[in-house]
């Protein structure tokens, strides 16, 4: 959950023209150059990304801005538990800064601490699980730092999109069983690729009791699925997959993992939005693809690929609008601040619950 309200930026800035404002930031960039650094997510509008020191995805991006020992100031043009990796993995003086502190991610905010921690008392209380070792946790990266904290102190691991296979098997091979949060589909699909059979894989359902399931379905469950979704993957369906292969038989359909399995399953290929981005970069000219992820990442591939066909699987635009809450008078308004001295909209976790969600991190690191 974001905890906090953004502070209003007051009528002057947004009565700024769009090409005042990008020539502002521009050069306060060049006023500051020294002391921050722009992180952004591949999902973030071209406004901002044109400014980017770094581009990728949320987990290569607080690595990477990790690395940088000498700049103070991260700022993350991502949504809120992108800008958390950042801070837990980030050296002691330096400061992470969402542009708008409006930037959550819905998916994230379905796992809250208090609703994992309940299942857990529950599972408890019927004897699925006699002590909470027998339960190994797995948290896709789409999580707050509390539940990170929450699956590091468990021993479990946080995985990606790219990873949630590898974590999936490490942690079936550690346990009995497995909770997986906050992405059904994720782990549904991981499930799938490493063959574990559908009876074996139970949806958790969120304000049920014992997540809507009898005490036996649980006993025969290997895998229980969180049912947080992100509601730009679900807009993609099958139908739009067959719609293009009606209307352009030679076109090659690429989904997220974060698509429903009956996405994942008809597609051609599926991954990360670097295997995304790998794919459609590494194909021949004249390639023709429909892609099934956010749609500033679909419009950035066929700015950069004008060889290629790059369509989006679905008619409708599928924007984060999220983690489009950044937008330049943001970060321009944010700048103007640093210049001024004040540090706005910083996003900090609690030593205490960075070090437990350090520990799932680590883990995964460990498992890749
Ligand atoms: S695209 Fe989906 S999972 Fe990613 S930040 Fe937006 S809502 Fe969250």
């Amino acid at each position: 959950m974001i905890p906090l309200q953004q502070e209003d930026l007051g009528a002057a800035y947004y009565s700024l023209q769009r090409e005042e404002i990008l020539d502002r930031i521009g050069a306060r960039i060049s006023e500051l150059r020294d002391n921050i650094l722009i992180l952004c997510h591949h999902y973030q509008n071209q406004d901002l990304f044109q400014f980017a020191d770094l581009a990728g995805d949320s987990l290569k991006l607080a690595r990477e801005a990790a690395a940088v020992s000498d700049r103070e100031f991260l700022i993350f043009c991502g949504v809120h538990f992108m800008a958390e990796s950042a801070d837990i993995l980030a050296r002691a003086q330096q400061k992470v800064l969402l542009p708008h502190l409006h930037a959550g991610c819905p998916m994230a905010d379905m796992a809250t601490l208090g609703a994992v921690e309940q299942a857990y008392k529950e599972l408890l209380s019927v004897g699925i699980m006699a002590e909470e070792a027998d339960m190994v946790p797995v948290t896709y990266v789409n999580s707050s730092a509390a539940i990170k904290a929450f699956v590091g102190k468990r021993e479990g691991s946080v995985c990606t999109s790219s990873n949630g296979e590898k974590v999936l098997a490490w942690a079936l091979d550690k346990g009995s069983r497995v909770f997986f949060f906050p992405d059904e589909h994720l782990g549904r699909n991981s499930a799938s690729a490493l063959g574990v059979p559908e009876e074996q894989v139970l949806l958790w359902r969120r304000g049920e009791l014992l997540g809507g399931n009898s005490v036996e379905q649980l006993q025969q469950a290997k895998i229980l699925l969180w049912d947080g979704y992100c509601e730009v993957h679900m807009r993609f369906l099958p139908d739009h997959i067959r719609q293009w292969r009606l209307q352009e038989p030679d076109i090659q359909v690429i989904v997220h993992p974060e698509c429903v399995h009956d996405v994942v399953s008809i597609a051609d290929q599926y991954g990360s939005t670097e295997a995304i981005i790998s794919a459609v970069k590494n194909s021949p000219a004249g390639s023709k693809w429909a892609v099934g992820t956010e749609i500033n990442l679909v419009q950035r591939l066929q700015l950069q690929h004008p060889d290629k066909e790059i369509h989006l699987l679905a008619p409708s635009s599928c924007l984060c609008t999220t983690m489009d809450c950044n937008q330049p008078v943001n970060l321009l308004w944010l700048l103007d601040n640093l210049a001024a001295g004040k540090v706005k909209n910083q996003i900090s976790v609690e030593p205490e619950i960075a070090a437990l969600a350090a520990r799932s991190l680590e883990q995964m690191l460990a498992i890749a």
